[in-house]
């Protein structure tokens, strides 16, 4: 018999009643350190004071009222995300999903206008992750996510991850524009390179093409800068970003260039919760934290160290890590030899939280309020977990 809940995740047995900073209890009290932030979405850790105050303090005032009317708090954060970013202009959104389904539409809209209503078609990398809508999953064209579900969306067209060469080969008369993530997240932690980025840059600047980059994943503040592309002389036309920006409310955001955005004019797009008041104020509160002088260097100083620990955890078990991967606080081991899911199960048994990316890597997406103490627990528990596979058995084999 069908669960009442629809049956379509793999749950692992473990269920939380509350969270403290780095920190999950389990309904039988246990603690565990959060290495996941539920993909990456706890930035700010688990019930932070700030954003505690901030939704307590916006529910008891107005949660809702529809974008019939002006929501100041929105202006606000768009103002906020704009002074801080590339951006021009945003449209808030619910989630990651509906970031991508107005970067794909805006892309559209922006060729429509300029006459060229043909150039509909996006290149894509595989491997990629782009929501679970039929446009996101076409966009990312992974058969585990496609099959059954066609007909697809058309309108992408998918090259092998960072080959510039393909990219320039899969360009014809209706492309219009390029979609990535800077940093791959579900796909295995995989980072393009600052020429690999600059390249995609130049073949959108000499094709007419709008440079689309997905920052669900590896935006606000995860790498150390507020964007991943940050690291990169790259500017984009249009980011899409949510997890982190909301730090655990539904909420996402599609940024663009004034240009980019000017086919987005009044009646072209909506949603009715996006951008509601409880989500502005959330939204808001996450700035206050990520932008306070400090925040995002200190992301980068405890993402260096991260990166550095796993390096040395490689040396230590160069039999089961056969790469290190990442940028800042977004970091990916490699265990070949392990099978993942059972790897993250065993942690999860000792109370720890990391969690399964594709092609064999063990995912960490640690709260960006990491501390030297939550380092060290982490690297002591993956040293002794690899101890004792090595000795006991791995597990999932
Ligand atoms: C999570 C994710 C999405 C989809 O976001 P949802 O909020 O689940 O719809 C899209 N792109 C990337 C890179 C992601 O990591």
């Amino acid at each position: 018999m069908i669960s009442p809940l629809m049956p379509t995740y793999a749950r692992i047995p473990v269920a939380f009643e509350r969270g403290e900073g780095m920190y999950l209890y389990d309904t039988d009290g246990k603690k565990y350190l959060d290495f996941y932030s539920g993909i990456g979405v706890m930035c700010l850790g688990h019930s932070h004071p700030t954003l505690v105050k901030a939704i307590q303090d916006q529910a008891a005032k107005l949660w809702h009222t529809a974008n019939t009317y002006e929501i100041p708090l929105g202006t606000k954060l768009a103002e906020r995300l704009c002074d801080a970013s590339f951006a021009d202009t945003m449209f808030f959104t619910n989630s990651g999903a509906e970031a991508i389904e107005c970067a794909i539409k805006m892309v559209r809209k922006y060729h429509y206008d300029k006459g060229n209503a043909g150039k509909y078609r996006l290149v894509t990398m595989s491997n990629a992750f782009h929501g679970r809508t039929l446009a996101g999953i076409a966009a990312a064209g992974q058969e585990k996510l496609t099959k059954g579900f066609e007909p697809l969306p058309d309108g992408f067209d998918v090259v092998p991850f960072g080959d510039i060469e393909a990219v320039k080969a899969a360009i014809g008369p209706e492309t219009g524009g390029i979609m990535v993530e800077p940093v791959q997240g579900e796909g295995g932690i995989r980072p393009l390179s600052k020429d690999q980025m600059q390249a995609l840059r130049d073949l959108c600047d000499e094709n007419g093409l709008l440079l689309v980059l997905d920052e669900i994943q590896c935006g606000m503040g995860r790498t150390g800068k507020l964007f991943a592309h940050e690291w990169s002389d790259v500017k984009p036309d249009i980011v899409t970003a949510a997890k982190g920006i909301g730090g655990g409310f539904p909420l996402g955001a599609c940024l663009a260039t004034e240009e980019a955005a000017s086919g987005m004019t009044v009646g072209t797009h909506g949603s009715t919760y996006g951008g509601n008041p409880l989500a502005m104020a959330v939204g808001n509160a996450v700035l206050d934290e990520m932008l306070a002088p400090g925040f995002l260097e200190r992301v980068r100083d405890m993402g260096d160290k991260l990166q550095a620990r796993l390096g040395a955890l490689q040396q230590r078990h160069g039999d089961f890590i056969s790469e290190v991967r990442g940028m800042g606080l977004m970091a990916g081991i490699r265990l070949p030899e392990v099978p993942t899911r059972g790897a993250v199960v065993d942690m999860i048994g000792r109370g720890m939280l990391p969690a399964v990316a594709g092609d064999m890597v063990m995912r960490m997406l640690p709260p960006l309020i990491i501390e030297d103490e939550h380092l060290d627990e982490a690297m002591d528990n993956l040293d002794a977990a690899m101890n004792d596979w090595r000795k006991n058995g791995i597990p999932g084999k």
